[in-house]
């Protein structure tokens, strides 16, 4: 099956690979904006990014990894503590 099949639109597969015993799947999220989880404005300064390291069941007894490359957005509304 082709992996974009199941990845949302905005996050890109930068890497797959399949070894004897792991599964690892390597995203990056693409969207330009977020919306701040305090305020729910929209934000389009990035403040900083890093990596999610996500694990799974095991599919045909192989590890499944998930790593997520992300990123966090100032809150760009005055009057929002974030
Ligand atoms: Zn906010």
């Amino acid at each position: 099956m082709e992996t974009s099949l199941l990845i949302p639109p905005e996050f890109e597969v930068l890497a797959t690979s399949v070894t004897e015993a792991k599964v690892t799947l390597q995203l990056q999220f693409t969207a330009s904006t977020a919306y701040c989880p305090l305020c729910n404005s929209l934000s389009t300064r990035i403040h900083s990014r890093y990596v999610r390291k996500l694990q799974d069941l095991p599919i045909s007894g192989k590890v499944v990894e998930l790593r997520l490359c992300t990123r966090k957005f100032f809150c760009q509304q005055q009057d929002c503590p974030r």
